[in-house]
């Protein structure tokens, strides 16, 4: 899918260069078959080879599954038409009575397809945990006696079901023991909330102590945090960009991203996933053709994209964009929500991953709730960029800062990464991540899934297509005492419906063994190995001896 035109990065400029591609673009972006795009620079500082797949399922797959749609969506109608003579019993939002000459409030589409369609199959999501994140958890069983409109609680506790799904990519997200004493202290000392504003009284030397940290782990002069990550982007974006700044947004960025981008009210432009080649077309046309009617410069242009993105599992061409956005004088802002912790030889994130400089990135973005066990977000970059933020602010300005235990725990993650806590246990956890990522993908190529995206990503997107299947997958596996989360429209195109597995560094092999072998069989019976690229088992590949991160 990545870099579509081949794009290598040579100096800063971008030379039309594909070594290694295998079938014909999708949509401009994803490809038929296999693909593997090679970029290896020559005089550059990273040599770090992008290795993504996007394989098409056969004909036949995409035809049973808008068949499959096409069958639940006229028994929908059919459903419907009974409800409006009031043969099947509605449980689901319409128009009062008293309003029923207003233009439909709940009528679309969506709407349609939640009543359904999504219905029929719900049990599998939201599901009640109730236990810690951690390699395995505890789910509360639930049954529906009225075909999942509403569900009861057995009261059973389904235990150490193996969690495929949770962002806890280190295995930091745990249940307390003494390594967390120090959160323990910090609670102790200073209670759960702040209850004002960073403006305000809600500055306090956690805060302080964790954002010089931040700032450190990932080499730049500054960094501020925020309570919520998915405020971090919301609030912030608008505080950068404003009326006659455009953004040039990746088509499959977060929703925190397109919120903060349309409160900014600068204009938005979707570039392709990862397309550098539509990228650079947009910023060529950006530059040439300034704002629409009065040709005006634009204020300021923004590049927003994400380090990994989760529903694709590919990683962020960093080096193509840094570059692009060098030469057209662009600002580039990263969210790197999946991907810092989680890549890089250090879990540094993309800029680690491709081994660049901190500084060629305008605004470094994060989260705190993946690899970090916690919650938040942060902003990093240069002083001025922190100081600027730290006035101007929405999150700042009127949202309460975050709560001391919460900062103690990044805190106690980041020197654990670090190493800075003495122990060399957080960077073994990165590359047990990485190790058991390669091993799981790996293993899943073999069997015949299509699996999307980049190699080294430790989210896994394993594609199910049809719409039966996704709940048979979710459902099968629970009962195997495995936890997944399947994902379908609207989280992804009406054909595309998935299962995103994400890694951990807590998972054991055993653990990751038990998971393939359930998917082997269920891969089986319900016939989802659809790809035509098998991979031959190459043992060697992930020998635990032999395993070496590259750099
Ligand atoms: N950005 C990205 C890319 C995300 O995936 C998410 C959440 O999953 C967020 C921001 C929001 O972060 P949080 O869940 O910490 O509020």
């Amino acid at each position: 899918m990545a870099n579509p035109g081949g794009g290598a990065v040579c100096n800063g400029t971008l030379h039309t260069h594909k070594t290694h591609s295998l079938g014909s673009q999708h949509g401009d972006g994803r490809k038929n078959g296999v693909t593997k795009d090679t970029q290896q620079n020559g005089n550059s500082p990273f040599h770090k080879p992008i290795v993504e797949s996007f394989e098409q399922p056969p004909l036949h797959v995409m035809v049973f599954t808008y068949m499959g749609y096409g069958i639940g969506t006229l028994f929908g109608h059919f459903r419907d038409f009974l409800r409006n003579w009031g043969i099947e019993k509605c449980n689901a939002a319409v128009e009062r009575e008293e309003q029923k000459d207003f233009v439909p409030l709940y009528q679309d589409f969506e709407n349609f397809y939640i009543r359904n369609l999504y219905m029929r199959i719900r049990d599998n999501w939201n599901r009640p945990v109730c236990s810690a994140p951690g390699a395995q958890f505890d789910l509360m069983e639930r049954v529906s006696d009225d075909y999942n409109w509403t569900f009861r609680l057995t009261g059973r506790i389904i235990k150490d079901v193996i969690n495929m799904g949770s962002y806890n990519f280190l295995g930091l997200a745990a249940k307390y023991d003494e390594s967390m004493r120090t959160i323990k202290d910090v609670l102790e000392e200073y209670g759960c909330g702040v209850c004002s504003t960073r403006q305000e009284m809600g500055t306090l030397d956690k805060h302080k102590e964790l954002e010089d940290l931040v700032a450190k782990f990932l080499n730049v002069e500054a960094a501020m945090v925020f309570g919520m990550g998915y405020a971090t982007n919301s609030m912030n974006i608008p505080a950068l960009v404003g009326k006659g700044c455009l953004i040039l947004s990746d088509e499959l960025n977060h929703a925190s991203l397109i919120l903060g981008a349309r409160l900014s009210g600068a204009t938005i432009r979707i570039f392709k996933h990862n397309n550098t080649q539509n990228l650079e077309k947009q910023l060529r046309d950006a530059i040439t053709y300034g704002q629409p009617r009065t040709h005006r410069a634009w204020k300021k242009i923004l590049i927003l994209v994400e380090g990994i993105y989760s529903m694709e599992g590919s990683i962020l061409h960093l080096p193509q964009i840094v570059a692009l956005k060098k030469k057209y004088k662009a600002y580039l802002y990263i969210d790197e929500a999946h991907s810092i912790g989680a890549v890089g030889p250090s879990g540094r994130g993309v800029v680690d991953f491709f081994g660049m400089d901190p500084r060629d990135v305008d605004v470094l973005m994060g989260t705190f709730t993946k690899s970090f066990g916690a919650a938040g977000g942060y902003i990093a970059g240069r002083k001025e960029l922190v100081d600027y933020l730290r006035v101007n602010s929405h999150s700042a300005a009127y949202a309460t800062s975050m709560s001391p235990p919460i900062s103690e725990q990044i805190i106690r993650s980041i020197k654990f990464i670090m190493g800075t806590d003495g122990s060399t246990e957080g960077l073994q956890r990165v590359q047990q991540l990485a190790k058991n990522t390669r091993y799981f993908r790996q293993r899943l190529s073999e069997m015949g899934f299509i699996v999307y995206g980049n190699e080294e990503s430790p989210l896994i997107p394993l594609l199910l297509y049809m719409p039966g299947k996704v709940a048979a997958f979710a459902r099968h596996l629970l009962e195997r005492k495995i936890g997944v989360v399947v994902v379908g429209f609207p989280a992804t195109p009406l054909a595309d419906a998935r299962a995103r597995i994400c890694m951990s560094a807590a998972h054991t092999r055993e653990n990751l063994d038990t998971v393939l072998e359930a998917l082997d069989q269920l891969g089986d019976l319900l016939q989802l190995k659809y790809s035509r690229h098998r991979k031959s088992p190459r043992p060697d590949l992930y020998d635990e001896t032999s395993f070496e991160l590259e750099d």
